[in-house]
């Protein structure tokens, strides 16, 4: 499919799906592909929901996550249990283990507290090339952003157009709150990550994630020595460094 009827298809889609409900979101990305359709979970709340809908609707879906080598032990309980209990197996996806021994050998083991670019080399390293191979050949591309997660994602659409991946990304539960995620997770026994009863709200890295205060915004957790608003890991970003919208392909 050429990238003028990907954005095409991906501008129906963001109309058509937004009046279903997530699960229905899900199926109808699914019926409306051809090819491998990726979901690459954090397994914090919102990604539990979405795994939950996956299992549920029996979607020929697969499931992958970034294993860092830097998560929190909390992280791959929830891994574990969810798998046992959704019957899915997720994916693990590592660093390369040359590139890796080669930037802690040049910045330290914790030297993306040093600068930006510092951080920013070893989200590269340790997620955006992870995601690259588990996204290779990939048709579609599942993530649980949410639009009222930060102004910045506020911008975003249910489904886009990643031009330079070339596959449409959807974001189905992009319209919920938190609490209708946590609401859904409760009500359906999804296992979630012990950290989120601790103020964890967003849940990456362990040395790059801390709980939130109350009225704080849901990700001032991540990265919180940087300034701004836009703080993001990389793999929602395009190579231009903004989020992928619906219509990136047509402006
Ligand atoms: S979140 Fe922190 S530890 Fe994880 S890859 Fe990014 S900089 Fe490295």
């Amino acid at each position: 499919m050429s990238h003028d009827d990907q954005t095409q298809l991906a501008v129906r889609l963001n109309v058509e799906l937004a009046s279903l409900q997530a699960p229905e979101r899900l199926a109808a990305f699914r019926a409306a592909l051809t090819g491998r359709i990726v979901f690459t979970t954090s397994l914090g709340v919102e990604d539990q929901a979405i795994a939950h809908m996956i299992a549920g609707e029996k979607l020929d879906i697969e499931l992958a996550t970034l294993d860092t080598g830097r998560l929190f032990p909390e992280t791959y309980d929830v891994w574990q249990r969810a798998e046992e209990v959704l019957g899915l197996e997720i994916k693990a996806f590592y660093p390369d283990a040359t590139a890796t021994e080669a930037l802690v050998s040049r910045q330290g083991v914790n030297g993306f507290y040093n600068s930006i670019d510092a951080r920013k080399a070893c989200c590269d390293i340790r997620k955006v090339a992870p995601l690259a191979r588990a996204l290779a050949g990939a048709a579609g591309w599942i993530a649980g952003l949410r639009a009222d997660q930060s102004e910045h994602r506020g911008a975003l659409d249910f489904v886009a157009f990643d031009a330079a991946r070339g596959l449409l990304k959807l974001n189905p539960i992009f319209d919920w709150t938190r609490e209708r995620v946590v609401e859904y997770v409760e009500k359906h026994a999804v296992p979630v990550n012990a950290l989120h009863a601790k103020g964890f709200v967003s849940i990456g890295c362990a040395p790059c994630t801390r709980a939130i205060l109350p009225g704080e915004p849901e990700r001032a957790g991540r990265w919180w020595w940087e300034q701004g608003d836009k703080r993001e890991c990389g793999l929602h970003v395009a190579p231009d460094g903004r989020l992928v919208r619906a219509n990136a392909g047509s402006n």
